[in-house]
């Protein structure tokens, strides 16, 4: 199981076993489209890292 956390804002978190609305479970955030943005401080997805 590999949990990601943003390092912009340190509050979002992500489980790529559970995905998430308009993620696919099993997909890692370097796979999200290029314009996603964190929901909480709308950094692009190279800030969110594994923790
Ligand atoms: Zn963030």
């Amino acid at each position: 199981m590999t949990k990601y956390k943003c390092n912009i804002c340190n509050k979002f978190e992500y489980d790529v076993e559970k995905g998430m609305e308009g993620i696919e479970p099993g997909t890692k955030p370097e796979d999200f489209p290029d314009d996603w943005k964190c929901p909480i401080c709308m950094a692009d997805k190279t800030h969110q890292i594994t923790q």
